[in-house]
């Protein structure tokens, strides 16, 4: 009831048509945003602190108009955006996004579903169960990591987390699931190689093992960990009294895109009886073509696995497929039930909880997304589009090989080539930042064999041939200049 003393009490949401007409604003601007992305410089040309400087130095007080914000986007944030979704970046490892990803992320949002028990939205933990069952069968991965077997998968943040959910695991085994209750007694051992990615130290460190008891084993001339030397080193940690009790190999490491071989180190691992993850961060992408999933054999001895859609499947960060053979374990390790969680279906055992397969309680609604980017483009659409990238990368390592001038500085099995320039480490540290400099494209460096090395990734959305042909045009034209 109101009347005139007891007026409505005024609200200040965006009404359910504010935000229709604003809703559509946006996706008329991201969708205006994919068209004009390849004309912008790629990365961004601000200096420390410019965009904060232009930024009010207090929050308003009265809200303001939606348009206001939407043309502050264009006024004050885009200068300091690095366009990840340029067809001309080729840094770092790509994180590509889609039309269905971002359509799939806004109506999680809108849902605001929070799936930390299966009972807390039921949908959230099915679905999410069941596009990771699909995923173990476009990527030709083993059975056992399906949830029909005593594995399964679930949708992590980061293949960050994922390592370090493996390591928590891994340590729970060893110690006979007694380190979560008694704490370490620093004895307790990781292997992953010297390429491996940092993640896995920052894994072994938070897991509490010490980041004194990580060994960094050597590689070869490819860059893959070397099993010869992991298997001597495991046996003089015994030796020492020491417990080994995870190895992390990696399918495409950051670097080079090396490939660790799985099968040998799943066999010594089986024999040692260790944990063993395969981090298959960017790479395992791949595998969606059979004829990649050479990178994958002896995937069957990991006891976890996983890969990052929001690399190179087309899904916007973040999104991270974690597996495992053995659920059970990654229960007992991540499991606790305070009584505010109590609930019949979890009692039943009839359903899964996803909060007990890693270190976070409340979870996003992240398989909607992954499910539109798999039912849009089909297993074939994805398939031609990683064709695609591995292709044109190779195409460029054509032509680096054509150039007498330039080297490849390792292998390039994918989508990932790394070169260097044969007038030493000075003059290709400047190569790099006159192309940079140029807003044409954007590469980012690493040291392999302890020499200055470009590395130049194809994966992004909208890359197409005449964009790789116009990067090695224009990184020859710069070599010539600056030589
Ligand atoms: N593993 C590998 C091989 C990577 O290349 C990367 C990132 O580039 C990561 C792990 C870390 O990925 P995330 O950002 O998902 O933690």
């Amino acid at each position: 009831m109101t009347d005139n003393l007891n007026p409505q009490p005024r609200s200040y949401h965006m009404t359910p048509d504010e935000f229709r007409k604003y809703g559509r604003a946006v996706v008329d601007w991201i969708a205006d945003y994919y068209e004009r992305v390849e004309s912008l410089p790629v990365l961004s040309r601000v200096h420390p602190g410019e965009i904060r400087a232009k930024l009010p130095a207090e929050p308003p007080q009265q809200g303001e108009p939606f348009e206001q914000m939407l043309a502050d986007v264009d006024r004050l944030i885009m200068p300091g955006i690095t366009h990840w979704q340029s067809p001309n970046f080729f840094a770092f490892f790509p994180s590509n996004s889609s039309g269905p990803a971002v359509l799939g992320e806004l109506l999680s949002a809108g849902l605001g579903v929070q799936g930390m028990l299966w009972a807390t939205s039921p949908a959230c933990t099915e679905l999410e169960t069941h596009v990771m069952d699909w995923l173990v069968d476009m990527l030709g991965l083993p059975e056992k990591f399906k949830s029909t077997s005593a594995g399964g998968g679930v949708i992590q943040d980061t293949a960050s987390n994922s390592a370090l959910t493996a390591v928590l695991a891994a340590r729970e085994r060893a110690t006979g699931w007694a380190g979560n209750e008694r704490g370490l007694d620093g004895r307790l051992v990781a292997y992953a190689s010297t390429q491996a990615h940092s993640s896995i130290e920052k894994a072994v460190k938070i897991a509490g093992l010490g980041r004194a008891n990580l060994r960094l084993i050597d590689v070869d001339e490819t860059f893959a960990m070397r099993p010869d030397l992991l298997a001597r080193q495991i046996a003089a940690d015994r030796q020492a009294g020491l417990v080994p009790c995870f190895v992390s190999a990696t399918i495409g490491t950051t670097s080079s895109n090396a490939m660790d071989p799985i099968r040998r180190i799943g066999e010594i691992c089986r024999a040692e009886n260790l944990w063993f993850h395969v981090d298959a961060a960017m790479s395992g992408t791949a595998a969606l073509c059979p004829e990649f999933r050479y990178t994958h054999d002896g995937l069957e001895l990991a006891d976890s696995y996983c890969f990052n859609p929001h690399k190179w499947m087309f899904t916007n960060f973040d999104c991270d497929c974690f597996f495992v053979a053995d659920r059970a374990a990654l229960i007992r390790t991540f499991s606790i039930m305070p009584e505010y969680l109590r609930n019949k279906a979890t009692e039943s055992g009839a359903v899964i909880d996803y909060r007990d397969w890693h270190v976070q309680l409340g979870r996003r609604f992240r398989a909607l997304k992954l499910w539109f980017v798999i039912r849009h483009y089909g297993v074939e659409g994805l398939r031609h589009h990683v064709r695609q990238h591995v292709e044109l990368a190779q195409r460029f390592a054509t032509w680096v090989r054509e150039d007498e001038r330039f080297e490849l500085a390792a292998p390039a099995p994918l989508n990932l080539v790394c070169f260097r320039h044969q007038a030493g480490d000075e003059f290709n540290r400047k190569l790099l930042e006159a192309l940079n400099n140029s807003g044409r494209l954007y590469l980012t460096h690493t040291t392999l064999g302890g020499r200055y090395t470009l590395r130049m990734v194809v994966g992004s959305t909208y890359t197409e041939a005449r964009h790789v042909e116009a990067a090695w045009a224009q990184i020859q034209a710069t070599a010539s200049q600056l030589a």
